[in-house]
């Protein structure tokens, strides 16, 4: 499959434990991150990820965009609900697109958990 990785800044803490926990069942899976999302997994395991742009400048429009084309089968996105983002129109514009194409979506860790079992 292929699997895109983002989390708000007051997330990736989440997101690295998840990866870290879930490393085995990632490495089989092309993985696609945005910018420091994904750095900061690659930073902290063994696992190869395409990174796109930082989510602010453009990121999440990219995976977007992926989504749009066919080309992402699950999305883990950890969302920070109680802080202001700079960039909501794009992270609605992701959410709606995984709606629109069906795509398996997380927003939270527990909920990747249950995914990836
Ligand atoms: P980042 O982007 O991984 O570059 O921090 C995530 C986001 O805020 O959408």
């Amino acid at each position: 499959m292929r699997i895109a990785l983002i989390a708000h800044d007051k997330k990736k803490p989440d997101i690295l434990a998840f990866a870290k926990e879930n490393e085995g069942f990632l490495s089989q899976h092309t993985l696609y991150a945005t910018g420091t999302t994904g750095k900061l997994i690659m930073e902290h395991t063994n696992l190869k990820i395409h990174c796109h742009k930082s989510g602010p400048l453009g990121g999440d429009q990219e995976i977007g965009a992926r989504v749009a084309n066919g080309e992402i089968d699950m999305v883990f996105f950890f969302r920070d609900p109680l802080t202001p983002q700079p960039h909501e129109p794009d992270i609605s514009a992701l959410l709606r697109l995984c709606d629109v194409y069906e795509i398996p979506l997380a927003t939270n860790k527990k909920t990747a958990t249950l995914l990836v079992r």
